[in-house]
């Protein structure tokens, strides 16, 4: 058998005295759409981050491909090159245009041209339905734009996973659907995508699993009928009822 494209083995993270992750271990396999919800200050974030090397575990190991990547010896820059981030808050620079933003890690890190990362930028724009703003400041768009920029960026890279923390909370919500949309579009061309959300339309349609965060423990991790319409755990079913 292969190895897991994605393995958290027995993660502990704390900062100081909290502890914030207590133990976490799941695998995804090349190609999943594991979908993590759970009550604010649960460490999603933190899961996500500890992945990307963001922030560093306390215990445990984080495999990509086999491969330990909480080693200390790991080269980070390497890392972050298979593992693409969006961010709630898109951390776009305001300073460079749409194709400006998508192009900059294919030039600064992985060195490409000017007119080949332009091109490779253009094409990412279109993936993500921006072609039009390709020449757009981000003062310039919508949030559900932004967001989009903020995909193609990551894209642009060919990481092997994406990890995505809450990508369509801080917008409005007639410009969730957009981003949504774009996220199913790559959902279903087979792009392996660790998704922190509470869009529960996407979760049920695209979600290979579904993981159940709370206090920095997985209290349930199953595909999506089992949490939506049988949760094993009461904690699962008290969460998804509030939400609703
Ligand atoms: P979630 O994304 O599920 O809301 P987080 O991972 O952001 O949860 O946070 C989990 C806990 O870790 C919270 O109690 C938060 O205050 C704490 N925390 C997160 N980041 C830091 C940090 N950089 N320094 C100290 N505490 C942090
Ligand atoms: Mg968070």
């Amino acid at each position: 058998m292969s190895d897991p494209l994605l393995e958290l083995d027995d993660v502990y993270k704390s900062y100081g005295e909290e502890q914030v992750l207590s133990g976490v271990s799941f695998e995804m396999d090349a190609g999943d759409v594991d979908v993590v919800i759970g009550p604010s200050g649960s460490g999603k974030s933190t899961m996500l981050r500890c992945v990307n090397r963001l922030t560093e575990i306390n215990g445990g190991a984080i495999y990509l491909n086999g491969e330990c990547v909480t080693d200390a010896d790991t080269d980070v820059n390497e890392l972050r090159k298979q593992v693409g981030m969006v961010f709630q808050d898109f951390n776009l620079f305001a300073h460079l245009t749409a194709l400006g933003n998508v192009t900059l890690g294919l030039r600064k890190v992985r060195g490409i041209d000017k007119a080949a990362a332009q091109e490779q930028g253009y094409e990412h724009l279109e993936q993500v339905g921006l072609l039009d703003q390709a020449d757009s400041y981000p003062a310039e768009l919508s949030g559900g734009q932004k967001q989009r920029v903020g995909i193609a960026r990551a894209l642009a890279m060919d990481p092997k996973l994406l990890l995505f923390d809450e990508p369509t909370s801080a917008l409005d919500p007639e410009l969730v659907g957009e981003v949504v949309e774009v996220m199913r579009d790559l959902a279903a061309e087979g792009i392996t995508m660790l998704v922190v959300s509470h869009e529960m339309g996407f979760a049920r349609s695209a979600a290979s699993d579904i993981i159940f965060l709370d206090d920095g423990e997985i209290v349930e991790h199953g595909p999506p009928e089992q949490l939506f319409e049988n949760p094993q755990a009461a904690r699962t079913g008290e969460f998804l009822s509030r939400l609703e």
